[in-house]
């Protein structure tokens, strides 16, 4: 099996696993417990606490244990909005290509009153800080903007847009669920207030993560309960999956730099190849992109379809529609960056870890031609194209 698809989910490694047996055959006790054995399972939270404060560049006292990134994005972004709202704040400002997560959080609150301003991202999926910085009004309370796209891997000038919040004196949440473990982070450096991250897209555990926020910056529950989390996150504390996911943290910023040049020379051998074959486009930025990240459109195919060829040949890749999701709308992200309808739906993401191989980047390169130029012959719309009836929506060599 060719696994590439990092971006939905990664293998853990063998470091979070081998971090996480002790939590679950020794010291398993409650966190919470006052006696000695509960008490040594959190020993081990809080030292998994300040391992990543440590990656983040943070003080440990802001950070939050959650269910994973989604929780942690509800959690800024409601905390964000309700603070504001007290001060006659009621303007946010976001992006229209964030994850659901995001989106779907400011809905809700666009149904309580909230005024939401989705700035537009371009065709390179990315958006400049003097927008941002023309977006903020007396009123608004929050900004927040992912640190990279998890679909086109386009990532965001963070540190800019920071400085313009803090300069506006502005709440500035990112979603920086594909960028932890991938890309460096340094809340201080970069005027963060609150970020998002998640253990299973860095080689840690499935349903834990993480909210960072700044000291001072009043959280509101999402999780009542008991007092875990300094009484922000109710809930007996998920000790094994936090140490993994810190665990894998430590190791993955501790060998970023040679993860990154590994991972995007096999990303650059993708693309090189990819961008042959005929009215297909690259999406997301070139320069300002994740390590693994590859994203096309191929005109003339559906995307679910090149997917159930592709894992005939075990390979296990993504597309941009939300097909799986009971919907056939084509992707938020790919139709905010402008793409047609029509070439949207024809769309595939290669996401890559440092487990792949160059040989596995050629047994893809040898399959996705191949699946296009099969899918193609058998669509009538694509004869239409090729006999003139129709036009193409892409150009037949990349630009
Ligand atoms: C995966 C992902 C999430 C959701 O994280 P979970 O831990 O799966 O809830 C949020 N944002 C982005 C950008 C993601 O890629």
């Amino acid at each position: 099996m060719v696994y590439a698809d990092n971006a939905a989910t990664t293998k853990m490694s063998r470091t979070a696993v081998a971090a996480m047996l002790p939590c679950m055959e020794e010291t398993w006790g409650n966190a919470s417990s006052l006696y000695g054995f509960g008490q040594k399972a959190k020993e081990a939270l809080e030292a998994a606490r300040a391992k990543v404060a440590a990656c983040l560049g943070a003080s440990p006292g802001g950070i939050y244990f959650t269910s994973g990134g989604s929780e942690a994005d509800n959690q800024a972004i409601i905390s964000a909005a309700h603070l504001g709202a007290k001060k006659g704040k009621k303007h946010i400002i976001s992006t229209a290509f964030e994850h659901h997560a995001v989106l779907h959080t400011l809905k809700k609150l666009e149904q309580e009153g909230f005024e939401v301003e989705l700035l537009d991202v371009h065709e390179n999926g990315r958006v400049s800080a003097g927008e941002v910085s023309a977006a903020i009004r007396g009123d608004t309370a929050l900004v927040t903007i992912m640190y990279a796209n998890n679909e086109i891997g386009s990532v965001q000038p963070i540190a800019e847009i920071g400085a313009v919040c803090r300069e506006r004196k502005v709440l500035f949440h990112t979603d920086a669920v594909q960028a932890a473990g991938h890309l460096p982070i340094d809340v201080q450096k970069q005027n963060i207030d609150m970020l998002s991250l998640s253990g299973h897209k860095f080689h840690g555990p499935k349903g834990v993560g993480v909210l960072y926020a700044r000291t001072g910056i009043p959280l509101e529950n999402l999780i009542e309960g008991g007092a875990q989390e300094r009484g922000k996150r109710g809930g007996t504390e998920n000790v094994p999956a936090i140490v993994g996911m810190a665990a894998a943290l430590e190791e993955a910023c501790a060998h970023m730099d040679e993860n990154m040049a590994k991972v995007q020379a096999l990303r650059d051998k993708l693309i090189g190849g990819l961008r042959r074959i005929p009215h297909s486009v690259l999406n997301g930025d070139e320069k300002h992109r994740l390590p693994g990240n590859v994203s096309f459109c191929f005109e003339g195919i559906e995307g679910e379809s090149l997917l159930l060829l592709l894992d005939d040949k075990g390979i296990c890749a993504s597309s941009g529609s939300a097909c799986t999701s009971g919907s056939l709308d084509p992707s938020h992200v790919l139709l905010a960056i402008g793409r047609p309808h029509e070439v949207a739906h024809g769309s595939l993401r290669l996401s890559l870890s440092e487990e792949n191989t160059e040989a596995e980047v050629e047994e893809i390169l040898r399959a996705v031609p191949e699946v296009v130029e099969y899918l193609r012959g058998i669509s009538p719309l694509w004869k239409d194209k090729v006999i003139g009836k129709r036009e193409f929506l892409l150009p037949e060599s990349y630009r």
